[in-house]
């Protein structure tokens, strides 16, 4: 089929990507030249495991094409996926402008009748906004019907995800559209969930903010565990074997972040709240995950309360491994706090540090290894658990840092192994080792 996909993000790229990779013809269609110039030339804007390899063998092809041109980007298309950005407002509430603009240059570029597909995640009804908004636009005499196409991948594992997914949702009020869409999806062999517009735009909204909950939930136990005397890890361990609870998104840490947990929990307040109903566990959900991403500072104040000209190594960077997204990361308020306080922060992430200049206090430095962050630190904190990092020696942090300390936000490492390298260790929801 001969598919545009608007936005080359995260979502839109390895979505275009990934349908060349079945055989369809796609052009991705992105407003940023300068990404489009990139992607040309085979070089993706973003790092996604896979993603250059799959992206330039298809360019080889002659199946993927990028523009900044909607006219030249849509021609002979009978298909348009929307993969925009829809981040999060002033009010927590989604905020549609790019895909309102999105909307318009579609309707001001159709030359045939068409199905816009949207897939970045929006709020219940927005589709129906979509096919309102692009007709207001269309100024000779096209259709457009619209479907409603949630995405699930997970940044880091974003081609494995498009292929391997627990299911596609496709949403639409007309069984052709409905039809259409899934045939784009037939050698993907998942388990497809065919359903209304609405209730597919929610399993988004919905699947988010039980994963946050989720972690909300196994950081609020860590807490009290730290109290308690009781070890998380165990407990996460024996909850997980039940079968209705599940092991995933049960470990402890400095809480979640990234462009969709924190921004989607928000948005699903806010529509709550536009129909008057409120929605507290959503709203402890976010609260328990603000001070989360606190903890780890709390916990070096307590052991060092004077950060002055302290140097300290600032192990990951990225909201988590496998990806160079810097979106609400924790690592930049545990940062900031660090550089408020007067500390030095030498950072080490093996991907995201570029991004993370434009989120970072400029005092920061970063370093090309772990050797070289930890090298005469007072102390190391674990931000994210990259495999590098999880994987590092731990006599090293003993012989390499000023003072055997570390600060672990990922329980990256064994409570006993790390005993026998005599340091002092800070995890979550663990106890204290040294
Ligand atoms: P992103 O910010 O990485 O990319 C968005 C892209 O859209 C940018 O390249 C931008 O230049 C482009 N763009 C903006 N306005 C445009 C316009 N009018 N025309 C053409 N291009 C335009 O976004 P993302 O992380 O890929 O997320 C996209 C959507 O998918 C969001 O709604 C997000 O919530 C949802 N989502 C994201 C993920 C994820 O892991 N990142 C997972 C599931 C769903």
């Amino acid at each position: 089929m001969k598919i545009s996909v608007i936005g080359t993000g995260y979502v839109g790229l390895v979505t275009g990507v990934c349908l060349t990779e079945v055989g369809h013809e796609v052009t991705c269609i992105d407003i940023d030249e300068k990404k489009v110039k990139s992607m040309r030339e085979g070089i993706s804007p973003i790092y996604e495991p896979g993603l250059d390899e799959m992206m330039k063998a298809n360019i080889e092809r002659q199946r993927l094409f990028f523009t900044s041109s909607y006219e030249e980007g849509m021609e002979g298309k009978e298909v348009v996926f929307i993969a925009v950005g829809t981040p999060q407002s002033k009010d927590g509430s989604a905020d549609l402008t790019y895909l309102n603009k999105a909307c318009k240059s579609i309707a001001q570029n159709m030359k045939r009748d068409l199905i816009v597909v949207t897939k970045s995640t929006v709020p219940v009804g927005t589709n129906e906004h979509v096919e309102q908004e692009i007709t207001k636009h269309i100024t000779n005499g096209f259709k457009v019907k619209v479907a409603s196409n949630p995405e699930f991948l997970r940044e880091g594992s974003a081609i494995y995800d498009t292929f391997n997914g627990d299911r596609i949702v496709i949403g639409a009020e007309e069984e052709a559209v409905l039809d259409k869409v899934r045939s784009i999806y037939e050698s993907f062999n998942l388990p497809i969930v065919s359903t209304d517009l609405r209730s597919a735009e929610m399993i988004k909204y919905a699947s988010n903010a039980f994963l946050a909950t989720k972690i909300s939930f196994i950081n609020e136990l860590g807490n009290l565990c730290e109290k308690l005397g009781a070890n998380i890890e165990n407990v996460s361990a024996g909850m997980g074997m039940d079968q209705r609870i599940g092991n995933k998104f049960l470990q402890a840490g400095v809480g979640y972040g990234g462009s969709c947990f924190p921004k989607d929990t928000n948005a699903l307040l806010s529509i709550g709240k536009s129909y008057g109903h409120d929605m507290p566990i959503i709203q402890s959900v976010i609260d328990t995950n603000e001070k989360q991403q606190r903890i780890i500072v709390d916990k070096i104040k307590e052991y060092s309360p004077d950060l002055l000209n302290k140097k300290v190594a600032v192990l990951g960077l990225a909201f988590k491994p496998n990806t160079d997204d810097m979106r609400d990361a924790p690592s930049i308020k545990v940062v900031r706090e660090l550089v408020d306080a007067g500390a030095e922060v030498h950072a080490y992430d093996p991907i995201a540090s570029e991004n993370a200049r434009i989120f970072l206090p400029g005092s920061t430095v970063y370093n090309s290894s772990v050797d070289e962050a930890i090298e005469d630190a007072d102390f190391a904190v674990i931000m994210t658990d990259w495999k590098e990092i999880k994987e590092y020696e731990l006599q090293k942090f003993t012989k390499l840092l000023k003072n055997p300390v570390l600060f672990d936000g990922r329980n990256c490492y064994n409570l006993q192994e790390v005993a026998q390298y005599g340091l002092s260790y800070y995890s979550i929801g663990r106890p204290t080792v040294g």
